[in-house]
């Protein structure tokens, strides 16, 4: 049987795809994922998010060793199930600033990307449980709603930033981006609201739509320069399915570049050094991977002020009765549910550094667990000059892919990230905070150096999980694809993920892949964009 579409990927972006595409009746649309379903209770918990760092519903992948980070080798979760990102994050919703998308226009070339163009789409994907103005909308797939019950220790945290100065921020998503408040979240009635839930479940019952689990795609088919369809793992052997008129990559940053190196459209240098024939030769496949690096402070709480305290066997019996029974209490909460953006360098166009409040030590993989109660304050450096890399191990399409987002190989980002991390110690310090903090125990107090706070942060960042970049959209020799997301020299294929963005957003990724696919969706039906927003 062929299908006029087929999107390999189902993840934040593909299941938006999906959903869009398949409200045409007219038209048939498969979607295949890798992962499985998402029926376990702990992709609807917000607190689930705890467990999926640790290696719960992700391909297991790690980067190669980072030549600027002393030759660490950092774990790097992404996504293998239904929902891909948006099933497993930490459900942060977050657009990044206007100036993120105007930057995508000035500096990349992508005409029609503008952040008043593409602000029509985040409110028609939202469905926000408060706020309705000319930034946000309701009655959209998304559910979209602030924390249920944010501990004290959480509002401590707001007035100690603003005794550093960083000014209160009810609204990230709104007209000014600085600031520190609680996030909004991609929740509803506390429970996460992934674009799995939220797009495809709604959507799966039509008969025009198939979508299969478990189903790697090895190579996209290409016949005489046009994309015609998807070989998937089949069993012990393989089968190959046809697309009448595209294909759409959203396998995400990591998985999209990978994929078009195994079906031969990349550097044809790198290609041909991994053993694969070349098919379309892409210099910019796999290249300009932008990335989030996370360094933190862990101080020990005077109390049981974080969720640490759940971590005890009777705690966490009686805080899933009472999710289940009364969606209050800790599994309510997404464990980063407070934060804001702020400034390492005055002279930046808009904030460059994001914090992330974590209620409790050792939330993340890879992060330090405390003894007694903790919090955990992150600080992510946001507009990263350092570009990596995403390039395959071998023509095996089994193989982990060799992930290099080559962190702080320009010395602009690292002296940013000490900044931000000397901020994020700064506010713990903070009088509002004295009575739940006892003493700094990440760095410690024995750390104060560039040289000292380098080397801890050697030993401990994380990634914050954001690649972006490696398929950028864009008019340049480097671009992948162009403004309307088709792959440069292959007719019949498009790419739509966080791999199109030319640069990473000022914040998390979720919420603007999602943007992306909204406006792609409408790009492949043929449709109009939406008129621009008046802001
Ligand atoms: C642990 C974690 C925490 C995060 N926290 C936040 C947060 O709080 N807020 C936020 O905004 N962002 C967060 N992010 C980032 C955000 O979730 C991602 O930017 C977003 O999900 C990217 O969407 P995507 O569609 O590009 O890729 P994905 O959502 O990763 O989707 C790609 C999908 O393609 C599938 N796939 C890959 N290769 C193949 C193949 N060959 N065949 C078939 N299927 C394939 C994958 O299994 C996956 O399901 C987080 C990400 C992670 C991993």
């Amino acid at each position: 049987m062929a299908y006029d579409y087929i999107i390999v990927g189902g993840g934040s972006a593909g299941c938006v795809v999906a959903d869009r595409l398949s409200a045409d009746p007219s038209l048939k649309v498969l979607l295949l994922e890798a992962g499985g379903g998402d029926s376990s209770p702990l992709f609807r918990m917000p607190a689930g998010f705890a467990k999926m760092t640790k290696g719960v519903a992700s391909w297991g992948w790690s980067t190669v060793p980072q030549k600027h980070l002393n030759g660490r080798v950092i774990w790097y979760t992404q996504a293998k199930v239904i929902g891909g990102g948006s099933s497993i994050n930490a459900q942060l919703y977050t657009r990044g600033n206007a100036k993120d998308y105007d930057a995508w226009v000035s500096e990349a070339g992508c005409k029609g990307w503008s952040y008043r163009e593409v602000l029509p789409y985040f409110i028609r994907s939202e469905d926000n449980e408060r706020l309705v103005d000319a930034y946000h909308g309701y009655g959209g797939p998304l559910g979209v709603s602030y924390p249920v019950n944010p501990p004290p220790i959480s509002f401590a945290f707001l007035r100690a930033a603003q005794e550093l100065g960083i000014p209160f921020n009810a609204d990230f998503n709104g007209a000014v981006q600085d600031g520190i408040g609680h996030y909004q979240l991609s929740t509803r009635n506390a429970e996460r609201s992934s674009t799995a839930s939220a797009f495809l479940k709604p959507a799966q019952d039509r008969k025009n739509l198939t979508v299969r689990l478990n189903a790697q795609t090895l190579r996209i088919e290409i016949e005489k320069g046009r994309a015609v369809g998807a070989t998937i793992a089949a069993g012990v052997g393989t089968e190959t399915l046809r697309a009448d008129r595209e294909v759409i990559l959203s396998c995400g940053a990591i998985g999209s570049p990978r994929l078009l190196q195994l079906s031969g459209i990349g550097p044809a240098a790198a290609l041909k050094s991994a053993g694969v024939e070349v098919v379309h030769d892409l210099p910019g496949v796999g290249s300009n991977m932008q990335d989030h690096l996370d360094l933190y402070a862990i101080s020990e709480c005077t109390g049981d002020h974080t969720y640490d305290r759940v971590a005890r066997p009777h705690r966490t019996l009686w805080a899933g009765v009472q999710y289940l029974l009364f969606k209050t209490g800790p599994v309510t909460s997404t464990l980063f549910e407070t934060g804001g953006f702020w400034y390492a360098d005055r002279k930046a166009r808009s904030p460059d550094i994001q914090f992330h409040l974590g209620l409790g030590s050792g939330i993340e993989a890879g992060v330090a667990q405390m003894k007694n109660p903790g919090v955990t304050l992150n600080s992510a450096f946001l507009r990263p000059r350092s570009r990596g890399t995403v390039r395959l191990a071998s023509a095996d399409p089994k193989a982990a892919p060799l992930i290099d987002p080559n962190y702080w190989a320009d010395p602009y980002d690292r002296d940013c990230a000490l900044k931000g991390l000397r901020l994020a110690r700064d506010i713990l310090r903070q009088p509002a905070l004295k009575p739940f903090v006892l003493a700094e125990r990440m760095p410690g107090n024995n750390l104060n150096t560039d040289q000292e706070l380098m080397e801890y942060a050697y030993r401990s960042c994380k990634t914050d999980h954001h690649p972006a970049g490696t398929c950028a959209m864009g008019t340049g020799p480097a671009a992948v694809v162009t403004p309307d997301l088709r792959l440069r020299g292959i007719e019949g294929l498009r790419v739509v993920d966080a791999s199109v963005m030319p640069l990473v957003p000022s914040s998390n990724t979720n919420a603007p892949t999602i943007m992306a696919a909204e406006k792609a969706s409408d790009m492949i039906l043929g449709k109009p964009p939406l008129p621009p927003a008046n802001v």
